[in-house]
């Protein structure tokens, strides 16, 4: 697979023979059903990426003391099923080699192409959206079907935090599902939520997801598909926080970098901390 990039990511330019991370970057807007804009999101993150400081205080973590290698960007084809195959092929390589893969979006619709690969037991995902449908705008590969599409990948729980959009339909299907809206959030407190989670997950491996609009859109505003009432960014960092240690791969997608850079600059900060709560759990000692 040959990738393509202006810049890396701030401390993660280790090679890839050396890495424990890869960083990849999908940038692909091509199913958009609001705003156009995704396919800048990897460029934005990792741009404000060099505004933080190398050491994370909370975590006591050199991060350039950590194995991380950012590849740069898939060139991504057309059509939504070829990207998801082309994310397919690249999660394959780094699974195979013993990599933790993490992407950058781009939209949604290319995480259930990582899902497939890695087969984890759960998924959790951070979204606005319950993205349950079987189809939207004539592909069954849109952004509004990614959590539908990662249940065909046979994952034997999925964990939904955030939600506050989706048809009757949808909400039908979630019943299934262990669904946290933004409502059961505020009124529970995410601490309770994390622990609700991590007694249901238990020891299982799982595929951590966040789509940048779960967070409320008056706090991040640079979103494709905005919506307001949602999580903090101080929610998100949390859940990613606490479930990073059992994750077998990471993305955080749907940056839209039309506002004045908070959007890419949250989720920046979290991919950082995605990378060093996963760290430190491997290595207890440090
Ligand atoms: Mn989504
Ligand atoms: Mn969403």
């Amino acid at each position: 697979m040959q990738y393509f990039t202006q810049q890396l990511f701030a401390d993660a330019d280790n090679p890839y023979a050396d890495a424990r991370y890869v960083i990849y970057g999908v940038p692909y807007d091509g199913t958009v059903s609001y705003m156009p804009g995704t396919r800048l999101g990897p460029r934005a993150i990792r741009d404000v990426s060099y505004n933080f400081e190398s050491y994370l205080p909370d975590f006591d973590l050199d991060l350039l003391d950590v194995p991380v290698a950012d590849l740069g960007d898939i060139e991504p084809f057309s059509l939504p099923d070829d990207v998801v195959e082309q994310v397919e092929l690249a999660v394959h390589e780094f699974h195979r080699d013993g990599k933790l893969p993490i992407m950058i979006g781009g939209e949604h619709s290319v995480t259930p192409g990582a899902v497939k690969v890695l087969k984890p037991a759960c998924y959790l995902v951070c979204d606005a959206h319950l993205d349950l449908r079987d189809e939207y705008g004539g592909t069954s590969d849109s952004h509004a079907c990614a959590t539908r599409r990662v249940m065909d990948c046979g994952v034997e729980d999925v964990y939904i935090i955030g939600a506050r959009s989706g048809t009757k339909e949808e909400y039908e299907l979630a019943k299934d599902l262990h669904l946290y809206s933004a409502e059961d959030v505020r009124r529970l407190g995410i601490d309770k939520v994390i622990d609700e989670i991590r007694t249901s997950v238990g020891d299982r491996s799982l595929y951590l997801s966040v789509d940048a609009d779960g967070i409320d859109c008056c706090l991040t505003p640079g979103l494709g598909t905005p919506e307001p009432f949602g999580l903090t960014p101080l929610d998100v960092r949390d859940v990613v926080r606490a479930f990073a240690p059992a994750a077998v791969g990471f993305d955080y997608v749907e940056v839209c970098p039309n506002d004045s850079g908070q959007t890419a600059a949250v989720a920046a900060r979290i991919i950082r901390d995605f990378i060093a709560a996963h760290w430190c759990s491997e290595h207890p000692g440090l």
